[in-house]
């Protein structure tokens, strides 16, 4: 998920109880920011093959956690159709690890919501699967490629590039983003980023945040990003992107 996005709180089980779902938490409150344009519900799955010293959800990280039982999930759903919520988010965590991703697409997509899939690229494999279901996908550009073994603990850069090229060639609507990190994200690695994005439809410059409870201790004295270093990259990221969006500034 993205660093700054809202935390998740584990939901009581609650219900009746069921088969365990990929879903292992969700906000009870429908996001205005999470789907441009829609009304959507959040749903987090458990489980990640990055670990990212600077992840505002540290809980979520390593391996897969219990999910929440479908029936549960289906109340959450019945609720969010009575509350005029048309989309839902299904972020992570890496959702594209969980086996059962496709059935928890096909379930929301079973109450009519627009789907829109958050992802940090790593598995292009099943992305590549999921792709031709979702309507949004958005996905985390962390930094150059010279820079990810080093701030993800990821190595196999290939996978990013192919991921990159698989939502670009989908004819999905999309988002690359990255959260710039002011002592991480120097104009050298931008302009790797520049490259591996060039001619993306939409790029997302958003703010890193620091938190206490960030896994990585180097990260939490960091300060939060500058509005005005956040616009310098808006016009250095310019020539990459049909159109840039700065998130926090
Ligand atoms: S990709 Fe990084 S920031 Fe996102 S959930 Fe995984 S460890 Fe956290």
């Amino acid at each position: 998920m993205p660093p700054g996005a809202s935390a998740p709180r584990k939901q009581a089980a609650g219900g009746r109880n069921g088969a365990e779902s990929p879903v292992y938490a969700f906000l009870e409150k429908p996001s205005l920011i999470d789907y441009p344009g829609c009304l959507c519900g959040v749903f987090f799955v458990s489980g990640c093959n990055f670990s990212c010293g600077f992840c505002h959800n540290a809980s979520l990280m390593g391996a897969k956690q219990k999910g929440i039982p479908w029936s549960r999930l289906e109340e959450v759903c019945r609720k969010f159709k009575n509350e005029w919520v048309d989309a839902v988010c299904i972020t992570g965590g890496e959702p594209t690890l969980a086996a059962d991703l496709i059935k928890l697409i096909e379930f929301f997509r079973g109450f009519g919501f627009k789907i829109k899939l958050d992802t940090n690229g790593g598995s292009p494999e099943f992305l590549k699967k999921c792709l031709p279901l979702v309507d949004y996908v958005a996905m985390d550009i962390k930094a150059g490629l010279s820079g990810y073994s080093e701030l993800t603990g990821f190595k196999d850069t290939g996978k990013i590039r192919e991921s990159i090229q698989l939502i670009m060639d989908s004819g999905k609507e999309y988002e690359f983003r990255t959260t710039v990190i002011e002592s991480v994200h120097t104009d050298e690695q931008m302009h790797e980023i520049g490259e591996l994005i060039q001619g993306v439809k939409r790029y997302v410059l958003q703010a890193f945040v620091p938190q206490d409870t960030l896994p990585g201790t180097e990260f939490r004295a960091l300060k939060r990003t500058r509005p005005e270093r956040l616009r310098q990259l808006e016009k250095l990221m310019a020539p990459c992107a049909d159109e840039i969006i700065v998130r926090g500034a």
